[in-house]
């Protein structure tokens, strides 16, 4: 089905909260939506060893933030080439903002063209819960396919079910970077909320698996997509 109106949805949540994974069922739900993450475009730099992607990577593998001036350029240059800086376009981004300084940045870019994030919603996972299950993560790197070994295993072992490439370990799930990513964005969650809170667009959800938290965030979207006020 096709959303009646646009929707403009960021997705925040904690490391292997589910983001990606929750944003690739809304893709199979409406029709109309796209969506960015900007992980999967950092991770296609570093592939492609570009001069951003070979700077990004030391953040990454140190479980850092890559800097605010560098992901704004880099999300503002893909937003643009994609054509969504209207009003009228639908879209997912997983992952970014990460900072309130993103997220200024991003309504900065916006406002000239008449558009906003109409939806933010906090997927709300126990850190515990998220920290027994990341040893257990594989991705597919060219799509971001993602797989757990436990909850949604590939098909065929460490294959990626659509392509049948080889399925690789994110040099950034041990759990040693595993707990800076976590504590980072522990840190940036409450001025980031803020900012959406005071916009009148923050939403949560809460739940221990993407079963469970799926169905709330469908409900969220389609119940403001009723009453026409996104
Ligand atoms: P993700 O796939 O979303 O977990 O992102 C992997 C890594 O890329 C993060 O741990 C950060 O180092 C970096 N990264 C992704 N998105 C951002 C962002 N919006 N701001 C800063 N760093 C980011």
């Amino acid at each position: 089905m096709s959303l009646v109106l646009p929707l403009r949805l960021l997705l925040l949540g904690a490391p292997g909260s589910g983001k990606g994974t929750q944003t690739s069922r809304l893709l199979k739900r409406f029709s109309n939506l796209h969506s960015l993450s900007s992980g999967d475009i950092l991770r296609a730099q570093i592939a492609a060893k570009s001069e951003v992607g070979n700077k990004a990577a030391e953040f990454i593998k140190n479980g850092k933030l890559v800097p605010d001036s560098t992901m704004v350029e880099l999300i503002n240059t893909e937003l643009e080439l994609r054509g969504w800086l209207n009003e009228a376009s639908s879209w997912i981004l997983d992952g970014f903002p990460r900072t309130r300084t993103q997220a200024e940045a991003l309504r900065k870019v916006l406002i000239p063209r008449k558009a906003t994030v109409n939806m933010v919603v906090e997927l709300d996972v126990d850190q515990n819960v998220i920290l027994e299950r990341i040893e257990a993560r594989w991705v597919h790197v060219p799509s971001g396919r993602v797989y757990n070994l436990d909850y949604n295993p590939p098909k065929v072992p460490f294959k990626d079910d659509i392509t049948g490439e080889p399925l690789t370990k994110r040099s950034d799930d041990t759990a040693e970077v595993f707990q800076k990513r976590l504590d980072q964005y522990n840190l940036e969650l409450g001025p980031l909320k803020e900012f959406y809170r005071d916009l009148g667009v923050l939403h949560r959800v809460s739940g221990n698996t993407s079963d469970t938290i799926y169905p709330k965030l469908e409900r969220l979207i389609l119940e403001k997509d009723k009453k026409n006020d996104i």
